[in-house]
């Protein structure tokens, strides 16, 4: 039989972004993430057609996904977006950063007979639990017909690290029945928040999920919590920073670890501005003056929809007026659809990044460079690229995943700061990490300012401590260091390596989530929650550290809380039975 050796590249896509609001649990999630992407030549190597199985091997496990043409080339990489079904096999090692290697992973791939298995077979295959997604059926929250219509504008949209604070939304008899201006998933976020709506708390007795009060979940959840030796609370991404400081409270309170979703994306960012310090600017000044826009590792097409048309290469600014005032560069290892747009596309090697940007700091300073290549790179592209960087009037770098997880993490990260801050002694550059959930920079800035550290905060002995490579939730589940876990506004069972989700599976885990999320079908108890930015007011942080106040634009179905109201009734409960 065929088969390939690829370099396997996880990342986001539009089609897992809409169907993740639509709710995991569907088929059609599953249709839309248990892919992945080949190039017509490898398609063609291996002798398949898009649409059939293919059999996908790495060192750390194997998964049956469906291969589809890839929209742009990149021969010899293989896409899938981040779902349960690729995590199989992906590797848990972190190099001591906190974060997995989601990119960049050798892999065999071949044709299969083998079907896609559905999420309720992949969970009993690779975590041994038998579950019933029957019983987690959502319900759609009735309203909408007469009443008033509103219009709602100015209103900041919950979903990505943009936070487009200009959507409007169309409020009739109190359901949202139309979004202007937000893209395709930020209007999915809003039009479909009372779809497939968890509505009910559940604790699972002899197994099975059982329907009972709030009351009755909460004392529920502060038992598992409150008896735990060692409990982790994990996720605090998407939801509001009041949360957060709750959140921290609790795990003081319980002597537990509390991490957020940035261990697992920008972590590295974090651990090398705190190395070298770092160069920044607001959103609002690079649209209004930066006549160079470089995107690195992150595809905002897929990721941020609406970055390039509000703050970057398309937005008309004060002073650049727009895409013809602008040159626009793209560094990543495959054609995306930025790259497609942009002035010059940078293919860099799999893994690489930190050798390009070395030898990119060299053509600034006007080094020779004694290689015919770096990183895949012809030295006379790294030397155009060093000269539109250095003279550019205002040049802003956007760096994503692809950069942070590349080998060498934070040390990658520190690399990329010294070129920026190299280039200001040319002219004026900045850089911003493309932050994903819409709140991970406040998740980020609440610990912080609370506990000293941006994320993977311990409390074993009542003061924070910090440690990337043991007290973070790829680190603590993989080496099975934490017996209970409380997981809010977040789903890890889908987005972490299969080491780690195995052993969030053995233990007892609470989910605090509006919607059942792949969490949920292992969790002991769940209690739904009301959508930030949606059903409930609060304060976020967009990726460039601007704070905006999120509106409550309808009303949460009838007796659903808040987070914050949750974890304030979890709080007082938890106080209550360890007689603190
Ligand atoms: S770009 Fe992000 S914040 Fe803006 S509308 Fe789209 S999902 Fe929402």
């Amino acid at each position: 039989m065929k088969s390939l050796k690829l370099t396997l590249v996880t990342g986001r896509t539009v089609e897992q972004g809409v169907e993740g609001e639509h709710g995991k649990l569907r088929d059609e999630y599953a249709e839309k993430v248990a892919v992945i992407e080949l190039d017509s030549e490898d398609l063609g190597r291996l002798g398949v057609s898009a649409g059939s199985p293919v059999l996908v091997k790495t060192a750390h496990g194997e998964v049956v996904l469906k291969a589809i043409a890839a929209k742009g080339r990149h021969p010899g990489i293989a896409f899938a977006p981040y779902s349960p079904w690729v995590n199989v096999v992906i590797d848990s090692e972190t190099d001591g950063s906190g974060m997995p290697t989601y990119k960049g992973i050798e892999a065999e791939i071949c044709p299969t007979e083998e079907r896609v298995v559905s999420l309720e077979e992949l969970i009993r295959k690779h975590y041994g639990l038998e579950v019933d997604l029957s019983k987690l059926a959502g319900q759609e929250v009735s309203g909408g017909e007469g009443g008033e219509e509103q219009l709602i504008k100015d209103v900041v949209c919950p979903f990505c690290g943009c936070l487009c604070d200009d959507v409007e939304v169309l409020v009739k008899g109190g359901v949202i029945v139309e979004v202007r201006k937000a893209c395709a998933i930020g209007s999915a976020k809003f039009l479909d928040h009372r779809k497939e709506r968890a509505l009910h708390p559940l604790v699972r007795k002899d197994g099975e999920f059982v329907k009972v009060s709030l009351e009755e979940a909460i004392e529920e959840a502060a038992k598992i919590l409150a008896n735990s030796k060692y409990p982790l609370l994990y996720g605090w991404s998407s939801t509001s920073i009041e949360a957060n400081e709750l959140g921290i409270e609790l795990a003081e309170l319980l002597g537990g670890v509390i991490d957020n979703t940035t261990s697992v994306c920008h972590g590295p960012t974090v651990l090398g501005v705190q190395g070298v310090g770092t160069v920044r600017a607001t959103l609002g000044q690079i649209r209004n003056r930066a006549d160079l826009i470089i995107y690195w590792g992150s595809n905002p097409l897929n990721a941020h929809l609406r970055h390039l048309m509000r703050y970057s290469a398309l937005a008309r600014g004060v002073f650049i007026k727009g895409r013809k005032d602008r040159k626009v560069v793209v560094v990543d290892v495959r054609e995306t659809p930025a790259a497609k747009m942009a002035d010059l596309f940078i293919r860099v090697k799999p893994g690489q990044d930190y050798e390009l940007i070395s030898a990119l700091r060299m053509a600034v300073r006007e080094l020779d460079i004694e290689a015919k290549e770096v990183a895949g790179v012809p030295v006379e592209k790294i030397y155009e690229l060093a000269e539109i960087m250095r003279t550019a009037k205002f040049g802003a770098v956007f760096f994503g995943v692809g950069v942070t997880m590349s080998p060498g993490k934070d040390e990658t990260i520190e690399n990329i700061i010294r070129l920026v801050q190299d280039l200001n002694e040319w002219t004026k550059f900045v850089l911003c990490p493309m932050r994903g959930h819409f709140n991970v920079t406040g998740a980020c800035n609440v610990s912080l300012w609370m506990t000293g550290y941006a994320f993977g905060v311990d409390y074993m002995r009542k003061f924070p401590r910090h440690d990337p490579a043991i007290w973070t939730v790829t680190e603590l589940l993989s080496n099975g260091d934490v017996d209970a876990a409380l997981i809010v506004a977040s789903d890890p069972l889908a987005h972490l390596p299969k080491e780690a989700a195995e052993n969030l599976a053995k233990i007892p885990v609470v989910v605090v989530d509006p919607k059942f999320n792949v969490t949920a079908t292992i969790a002991q108890v769940f209690i739904p929650s009301s959508f930030v930015g949606i059903e409930k007011e609060g304060s976020a942080y967009r990726m460039d550290g601007v704070s905006l106040r999120m509106k409550k634009v309808v009303d949460p179905p009838e007796g659903v809380l808040s987070d914050e109201e949750i974890l304030s009734l979890l709080l007082e409960k938890v106080r209550e039975l360890r007689g603190a």
